[in-house]
């Protein structure tokens, strides 16, 4: 049989033969002490694992179901999707080396980089989130240890040729590091591609649910496998057996999910694309969108998270458009069942180099709700918008 789809593995996955009489989905097992039946037993991991922090049933299925999802050997556990982006970060580099990432990274990523890290020796530099792959790979110094990318980048979505930039770290001896959570391990495969660590926060689309935090790192490289997982152990990461449980529940509807929630996106983001107060929708989906050519050579979805740039107007028009929304909550994060909007212009403000754009920048989540109705929403919002500009 040809190899059996996402959709189909996640859930098949569950259903197993062999296994014996037993529940669909695995028990969860808190577990601080594992008892052994003998002293010899007490040192023989293949009996199962020996202490709590080993990981017990749910916490194993998972990393399982997730490896197999990233197409990678192994998968650790972080307590949440900032924790999987700081270990392989803190496993791989040593004081001296740098680290080379996007100026469009995720928010709290550039706060490790600059303040933690920093402060121990490993310096980050920041490319311009248009940069080409070429570009990038120019900026490859003696002393970088790791390209961190996010593509596409944190709320102003450009695309960057992964692979090829993959390639040319390779070429230099340079691992690359991918915060994967937009494409939720599904729409993109960046082992696939070349790319050393995948990493996502399962906090977003594998949750679903916006009822828990936890992120997942996945490599196959052995030394690269090795250096993680030292320091997964070494530092003590330990996720709860009931967030694991609740991120394996999510990851069984996660496939249909996205599908649904990407075609809610397009709906909506085509019609924000033709107001005449927004200049311009960021989304490599979109075939206007400077990242279109790229995704659709390397993706197999789309995320429904969008950025929004105003036509003109300015902060407190934002705020007023933002809240006369009814069923757009607002919020940090996304991924989960619910549609979210946020006002992003300060987040720009720590960039290296901040964008000139058009107006106030928005990012948009569709979560699964009608998009007709979210649409009569955003048009609600947008009378606030035309009335605070008035
Ligand atoms: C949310 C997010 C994270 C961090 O996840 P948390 O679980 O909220 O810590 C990391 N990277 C990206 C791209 C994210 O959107």
């Amino acid at each position: 049989m040809d190899p059996l789809s996402d959709r189909t593995r996640l859930i098949a996955a569950a259903t197993r033969r062999g296994e014996g009489r037993r529940p669909v989905n695995p028990p969860i097992e808190r577990a601080s002490t594992m008892l052994s039946d003998a002293v010899d037993d007490m040192r023989d991991g293949s009996l199962g694992p020996l202490y709590g922090i080993d990981g017990t049933a749910s916490q194993t299925a998972l990393r399982q179901a997730i490896a197999d999802l990233e197409g990678a050997e192994h998968c650790w556990l972080a307590p949440s999707g900032l924790a999987a982006v700081t270990l392989p970060l803190l496993a791989l580099t040593r004081p001296g080396e740098e680290v080379l990432t996007t100026d469009a990274v995720y928010g709290p990523s550039r706060r490790f980089l600059t303040r933690y890290l920093a402060a121990r020796g490993v310096t980050a530099r920041f490319h311009a989130p248009d940069a080409t792959a070429e570009e990038v790979a120019a900026l490859i110094s003696e002393r970088t240890r790791v390209v961190l990318i996010e593509a596409p980048g944190s709320l102003t979505m450009e695309m960057i040729d992964v692979p090829a930039l993959a390639a040319a770290a390779r070429a230099r001896g340079v691992l690359t590091v991918m915060d994967n959570t937009w494409a939720a391990g599904l729409a993109f495969k960046p082992l696939a591609h070349g790319v050393d660590v995948s990493l996502q926060a399962l906090t977003k689309y594998v949750g679903g649910h916006s009822d828990l935090m936890l992120g997942a790192v996945c490599a196959s490289d052995p030394a690269v496998v090795k250096a993680i997982a030292e320091a997964h152990e070494d530092i003590g990461l330990c996720v709860s057996p009931d967030d694991a449980w609740l991120a394996l529940r999510g990851l069984r509807t996660l496939p249909i999910r996205y599908a649904e929630q990407a075609w809610s996106m397009r709906q909506v983001a085509d019609w924000m694309a033709a107001r005449p107060e927004v200049s311009r929708v960021l989304h490599p989906a979109l075939p206007g969108d400077p990242g279109h050519a790229l995704w659709k050579r390397d993706f197999t979805g789309a995320a429904s998270l969008f950025g929004v740039v105003m036509q003109g107007g300015d902060g407190k028009a934002a705020h007023a458009f933002l809240d006369a929304l009814r069923l757009f909550g607002l919020g940090y994060s996304w991924g989960g069942f619910e549609s979210l909007i946020t006002y992003e212009t300060p987040q720009m403000a720590f960039r290296v180099n901040p964008p000139e754009l058009e107006g106030p920048l928005l990012r948009l989540h569709v979560g699964l709700e009608d998009p007709t109705e979210l649409i009569a929403d955003l048009e609600t919002g947008l009378a606030a918008w035309r009335a605070a500009l008035a």
